[in-house]
């Protein structure tokens, strides 16, 4: 196994490293804290929970990893994280991913830096060195320069990506938002690492 990348909510991983995903073939494997109730207040949150959980597998399903959703409280991931974090430490000690992939401790969202917060607790509590990346959602400028940049190659893999961000119909506005600042994304890291199209993850441990 590759890599495990926590996701504060259902279609954050696809965003942040869904390339990345999609050229390792069954060796990513997902944890989403959320099923991100709070986005359709007109509708009932077991209604908006169904939807979301069914696009989540789907989307996952694209990139061809696997990905177990948690139910956490959105705004409140620090105080409901237990369960996740135990389950979470059993199953890298299980199957030995090399790689940890998750939010940057200054992304603007606070669901997202719980996430982060959660994941450096549960890589403090490993019984050997794993990698540790952060990846990008909001942002549409630098953080975390100070760490080494890993650009991940994915030309091959970018149509996967947007085919896998289009199983999210419910997420269809803040998703066609961010496509702009994906693919711009996508093109500045793929002409620093001259991919022409990349995913760009900092290396903070
Ligand atoms: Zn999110």
């Amino acid at each position: 196994m590759k890599a495990i990348i926590f996701s504060a909510h259902s279609d954050d991983f696809v965003i942040g490293a869904g390339g990345y995903m999609a050229l390792h073939p069954k060796q990513t494997h997902c944890v989403v804290f959320s099923l991100g109730e709070m986005s359709h207040p007109w509708l009932k949150p077991e209604e908006i929970k169904k939807i979301r959980r069914n696009e989540m597998f789907q989307a996952a399903k694209i990139l061809r990893s696997t990905v177990t959703p948690y139910d956490l409280n959105e705004s409140n991931f620090l105080n409901e994280n237990e369960s996740l974090v135990q389950e979470s430490i059993e199953w890298i000690e299980k199957h030995k991913p090399t790689r940890v992939f998750t939010h940057s401790s200054e992304d603007p969202h606070p669901d997202h830096r719980a996430v982060h917060e959660t994941t450096m607790e549960i890589v403090s509590k490993l019984s050997y060195q794993i990698e540790v990346y952060t990846y990008s959602i909001w942002n549409p400028t630098e953080f975390n320069q100070q760490y080494p940049a890993l650009y991940i190659d994915i030309k091959q893999t970018y149509q996967r990506k947007v085919k896998s961000m289009k199983a999210f119909p419910s997420q269809k506005v803040a998703i066609y938002t961010l496509a702009i600042l994906i693919m711009y994304r996508a093109l500045s890291a793929g002409l620093r690492s001259r991919y022409w199209l990349a995913e760009k993850f900092y290396r903070i441990l």
